[in-house]
C-alpha cells in the first residue's frame, strides 16, 4: 500500500512532535505540549481538478478533499465513501450547503450551512465527527471477544448552546462512544436546551451545571487532566480545535465555488470574497486552507461581533485579550469579560484556532532564512511558542509588520456591533429581492461585512466582484434577535409584515420545549462532584449496554 503523503501525516503546532496518524490527531484533539494538530503539508489537488471536481456532489467532492488529508492505509477509500454518505444522509436539503443569492444586481450570495439536524453550521463537521468516532471505535473493538471489555470512549463538553447541541446530535446512538455535555442552567436559550435535553439516546447525557459556560469550561479542562478519570477512563473532545472539525468544513468552501461557477456566465472571470461570521477561527481557517490548496480566492473576510479580538489583531498587530473597544465607553463590561452580544456563538476571549494560522505565518516568515522544511518546521514551532507563552503570560502576542502584511495577503476584517446586526436583519427582510429574507444574528455579522464591502468595491471600480457570506445558523434558533428586528420593538426603520410561526419557525421546532427530557442536575459546577456523577452514569450505562 501506498505510505500517508506529508498532508496525511500530523504535527503540532508547538513544534513538539511530528508524524501523527488521522486517527491519533481525531481522538486526541489536544497534543501533548498543549499545540493543535495541523497537517505536515497543505496538499493540491490532482492537476486537473477545475474540470473534473466542477458537477460532483456535495458527498463526492467531500470525499475528494477529505482523501487527500487521510491515508486510505488508515480509512479505505470506500469506508471513507460510506462514512460521507451516512454523514450528510441527515441533512434536509439536497445540496446540503446550498448557495442563495440574495443581492444579484451586488453579487451577494448567501451561503446556507444550517441545515443540518440542529439548524447550525456546526453539523456539517459533527454529523462526520460522530461517525469517525464510531468507526475508529468499532474498528478497535473488532477482534474484542463476548465478554471482554470493549474499548469506549467519553466524550465530555461544555457548551453555551450551539457546539453542544450539533455534538449530541452527532453522537446520539453511536456504538462504543458517550457523550457527557455540560450546559450552565437557565444560561443557554430554551431552544438550544430543548434541542440537546429531548435527546434520548442511553448513550447521550446532558448535565445542567449550575454555575456560567465559563465554569462548564473549567471544570471540563480539570476532567481532562483529572489523573483518576483520564487512567479509568478514555476521554475525547469535539470542541472546536479537532482537527476533523476544520477538515470537513473545507469542503463548502470549493462546493460553494462550483455551484456559482456554474451559474455564471461561460467564460466569466470572477474575483470571489468569502465573508466569515468568526468566533473561534475554525470556520474561516477552514477557508483558508481551501485557498492555499489553490481554490481561487480574493480573500477571506473575518467577520467579529463586538468581541473583536482578530479585528483588532489585524487593525494593530496585536493580539491581545483586551476586553472593550473604546466606542462601547464606560458602560462596558469589566475588563477582561466577554461582552454577551446578540450573536452569542462568535462571543469568545481569545479564538482557539488562531493559533493554527499563527503557525502558518511564523512559517512563512521563516522561508528566506531556513535551508530545509525540517528546519522550517521547527522554527516555526518555537516562534508559535514564544508568541502563545506570552499570549499566556501577559495578555498579548505582538507581531511583526513582516508577519501582519503576511496575513493580509489572505484576509481582510470586519468589525458588526449589537446594532448593526439589527439592522441588517430588519435592512435585508425589507428589501427586494431578498424582501422576508431573514437572517439569523450570526449571518447577520457577516452579511453587514458584506454590505460594506460592496460598497467599498462598487466606489472604487472593481467588476465581477461576487461576495459570498455564510450563514451559519437558522433564525428560529435565535429569534431573541430577529423578533428584536422584525417586530418593531427596537425602533428604526419600518417593518414589513412579519409573523415568526409562519416565517421562521421549522417544523422540527414545534412542541418541542414540551417534549420529554433527560438531563440531570449538578448542583455546583464542582469537578470531583462531576467526575462522580460521569463515573457514576457511566456504570449505569455499561449495565444496559
Ligand atoms: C460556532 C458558531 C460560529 C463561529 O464559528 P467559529 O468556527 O467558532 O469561528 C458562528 N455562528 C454560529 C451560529 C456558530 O454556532
Amino acid at each position: 500500500m501506498a505510505s500517508p503523503t506529508a498532508s496525511q501525516r500530523y504535527l503540532s503546532t508547538r513544534g513538539g512532535s511530528y508524524g501523527f496518524t488521522f486517527e491519533a490527531a481525531v481522538l486526541k484533539g489536544l497534543a501533548s505540549d498543549n499545540g493543535l494538530f495541523i497537517p505536515e503539508a497543505i496538499p493540491s489537488p490532482p492537476t486537473n481538478w477545475q474540470k473534473t471536481w466542477k458537477t460532483l456532489s456535495f458527498q463526492d467532492l467531500a470525499y475528494e478533499v477529505l482523501s487527500l488529508y487521510i491515508s486510505p492505509d488508515e480509512i479505505p477509500s470506500s469506508d471513507l465513501r460510506e462514512l460521507v454518505t451516512r454523514s450528510y444522509s441527515t441533512f434536509r436539503h439536497e445540496d446540503i450547503t446550498p448557495l442563495n443569492t440574495i443581492l444579484p444586481d451586488a453579487n451577494l450570495h448567501v451561503l446556507e450551512l444550517f441545515h443540518g439536524p440542529t439548524f447550525a453550521f456546526k453539523d456539517v463537521a459533527l454529523q462526520f465527527v460522530g461517525n469517525l468516532f464510531e468507526y475508529f471505535l468499532v474498528r478497535k473493538n473488532k477482534d474484542v471477544k463476548e465478554g471482554e471489555k470493549r474499548h469506549h470512549l467519553t466524550v465530555i463538553g461544555a457548551t453555551s448552546g450551539d457546539t453542544g447541541s450539533a455534538a449530541i446530535y452527532g453522537l446520539r446512538g453511536k456504538r462504543d462512544v458517550s457523550v457527557f455535555i455540560l450546559h450552565p442552567k437557565g444560561r443557554v436559550s430554551p431552544i438550544q436546551e430543548a434541542q440537546m435535553t429531548t435527546v434520548l439516546d442511553k448513550n447521550v447525557h446532558n448535565l445542567s451545571v449550575v454555575g456560567t459556560f465559563d465554569d462548564c469550561q473549567d471544570v471540563v479542562k480539570a476532567l481532562f487532566s483529572h489523573p483518576e478519570l483520564s487512567k479509568s477512563h478514555n476521554l475525547g473532545a469535539v470542541n472546536s480545535i479537532n482537527w476533523a472539525r476544520i477538515l470537513a468544513q473545507i469542503v463548502y468552501y470549493f462546493y460553494s465555488y462550483f455551484t456559482l461557477l456554474r451559474r455564471l456566465p461561460v467564460g466569466s472571470v470572477p474575483i470571489f470574497r468569502y465573508v466569515v461570521p468568526t468566533g473561534n477561527f475554525g470556520d474561516v481557517l477552514a477557508g483558508y486552507y481551501a485557498k492555499k490548496m489553490g481554490l481561487p480566492i480574493d480573500k477571506l473576510v473575518i467577520a467579529t461581533n463586538e468581541n473583536d479580538i482578530l479585528d483588532r489583531f489585524f487593525r494593530t498587530s496585536r493580539y491581545e485579550k483586551r476586553p472593550v473597544s473604546p466606542e462601547e465607553g464606560e458602560g462596558g463590561p469589566a475588563v477582561g469579560g466577554v461582552k454577551a452580544t446578540l450573536s452569542p456563538a462568535m462571543d469568545i476571549l481569545i479564538s482557539s484556532n488562531f493559533e493554527r494560522l499563527l503557525w502558518y505565518l511564523a512559517y512563512e516568515n521563516e522561508i528566506p532564512n531556513a535551508t530545509n522544511e525540517d528546519q522550517k518546521r521547527a522554527r516555526a514551532g518555537s516562534v508559535l511558542n514564544e508568541w502563545m507563552t506570552s499570549l499566556k503570560n501577559t495578555g498579548t502576542t505582538v507581531v511583526s509588520e513582516d508577519v501582519l502584511n503576511i496575513a493580509k495577503r489572505d484576509f481582510t476584517s470586519e468589525r458588526v456591533s449589537d446594532n448593526q446586526t439589527v439592522e441588517t436583519i430588519r435592512h435585508m427582510f425589507n428589501t427586494p429581492p431578498s424582501a422576508s429574507y431573514i437572517l439569523d444574528p450570526h449571518s447577520a455579522v457577516g452579511v453587514a461585512a458584506s454590505l460594506r464591502l460592496i460598497k467599498a468595491s462598487q466606489a472604487a471600480g472593481e467588476e465581477n466582484v461576487h461576495h459570498i457570506s455564510l450563514s451559519t445558523a437558522h433564525p428560529a434558533k435565535f429569534n431573541h434577535a430577529v423578533d428584536l428586528a422584525l417586530t418593531g420593538i427596537s425602533g428604526g426603520e419600518e417593518v414589513g409584515d412579519y409573523d415568526f410561526e409562519k416565517m421562521v419557525r421549522p417544523q422540527e421546532f414545534l412542541g418541542l420545549e414540551t417534549r420529554e427530557k433527560r438531563v440531570r442536575e449538578v448542583e455546583r459546577a464542582d469537578v470531583e462532584l462531576v467526575r462522580q456523577v460521569v463515573v457514576e452514569v457511566l456504570e449505569e450505562e455499561e449495565v444496559e449496554r
